[in-house]
């Protein structure tokens, strides 16, 4: 085996090899041989669809921001999704499944059409009442289903809702249920849910954890070793695993994670105040405001962290014609700064109208989405404002 030359970089290098050099006979079988023992970085690497070093990199970056054992980096939020649940299908004695209702919605129809349709699962979806979950009746239907896991996000998407996750955690535990939490909204910087003794955390890492808005990945996290070898095994036989290039920008793109955070929910809290206060908008849902549903359990889970940096809002108007012509407007005259992008979690505030993506799921016409950046919060005011006045 050539020693080979160590240079002066303090970067993560960008392994494209498909396949790594094994040199002989011998040391190719052990590789083969140890593949499953060296359950999360091996010391010789096989082929870039089972694991790859600078995808290895980056997810050390992840598992310290987790604080998890372990973390696997796939190619897109979705396929982190699909081997977080799936870990847990286990042939004809697949156990129910319990689904948050009010979680993203590339989710429910994963659930719906892949998981229920397709697969043949048993799918169970729990809903809030008054866009707040009731732990009670949560807790009975636990009681009753016995689900094998329990799938929230930290906060929903596109009410804001925030469950009461320790209860939730609590009463999963008591029935046998393990928890998955998608964290996409509330990020490690609000909520690291393995502290509170959820099973698997996933992402979306196309959203805050890159913050670019120019890769699509997604990870799942967790301490339980069996699961890690599962999820290990699912992800390299159904081809999930991220490119070694993808893998490298997030690595640099993660390091100002924390920093783009902070000042992302900075800069929502003060707009969710200004944007409450203005007449043209009938409501604000911002989980960092008291008149939000869940403002009490947003408090407690994220102990004066934030609120995160996503803000829904719905135009106010004599009808369904004139919020949709104020939201409209709205939308045209902030476009110079504010683009319609339909995403999250960018360096800058992007927004979505509600209505297009949603149709008729939620009622009110006039609601738009916004995912704040971390401009200078002067200038983005100026922005919202340029954009409250045009409707005058
Ligand atoms: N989870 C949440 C909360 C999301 O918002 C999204 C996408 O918007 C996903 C998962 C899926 O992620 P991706 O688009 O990276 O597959």
């Amino acid at each position: 085996m050539s020693k080979k030359r160590e240079v002066n970089s303090p970067r993560v290098p960008i392994y494209r090899d498909v396949g790594f050099e094994l040199y002989d006979t011998a040391i190719a079988g052990e590789a083969f041989r140890r593949e499953t023992e060296n359950e999360r970085e091996p010391d010789l690497f096989i082929y870039s669809r089972y694991r790859n070093p600078t995808v290895i990199a980056a997810e050390e970056e992840i598992m310290k921001l987790e604080g998890s054992a372990w973390a696997l980096l796939t190619q897109s939020g979705m396929s982190a999704i699909d081997t977080a649940v799936s870990i847990f299908q286990n042939g004809k004695s697949t156990r129910p499944w319990l689904f948050f209702s009010e979680i993203y919605g590339g989710t429910i129809s994963f659930a719906e059409s892949v998981l229920k349709n397709r697969r043949g699962l048993d799918i169970h979806s729990f809903l809030p009442d008054n866009e707040r979950y009731n732990i009670d009746k949560f807790e009975l239907l636990v009681k009753s289903i016995k689900p094998a896991f329990v799938y929230m996000e930290a906060v929903s998407n596109p009410m804001l809702i925030v469950p009461d996750a320790l209860a939730v955690l609590k009463i999963a535990n008591e029935y046998g249920s393990r928890v998955i939490v998608d964290n996409t909204f509330a990020t490690p910087f609000l909520w690291k849910p393995l502290e509170n003794g959820a099973d698997i955390v996933i992402h979306s890492v196309t959203k805050y954890l890159s913050g670019h808005g120019n890769l699509t990945a997604g990870v799942l996290c967790g301490n339980d070793k069996e699961l890690m070898k599962s999820a290990i095994e699912y992800r390299k036989f159904v081809g999930h695993l991220l490119s070694a290039d993808d893998a490298y920008r997030l690595h640099t793109q993660i390091q100002s994670f924390r920093l783009r955070f902070r000042q992302q929910s900075s800069n929502a809290v003060q707009l969710s105040g200004i944007l409450d206060q203005s007449p043209l908008i009938r409501r604000v849902w911002y989980p960092g405001l008291r008149s939000h549903p869940s403002y009490n359990e947003a408090v407690n889970l994220f102990s004066g962290k934030g609120f995160g940096a996503m803000i829904t809002f719905d135009f106010d108007g004599k009808d369904a014609s004139e919020k949709r012509i104020r939201r409209d407007l709205f939308i045209r005259s902030v476009s110079a700064k504010i683009k319609l992008i339909p995403s999250l979690g960018d360096y800058r505030t992007i927004l979505l109208p509600v209505e297009s993506v949603w149709g008729a799921k939620y009622p009110e016409p006039g609601m738009i989405r916004l995912s704040v950046g971390f401009e200078d919060y002067d200038e983005l005011l100026i922005t919202i404002n340029q954009g409250l006045n045009s409707l005058h």
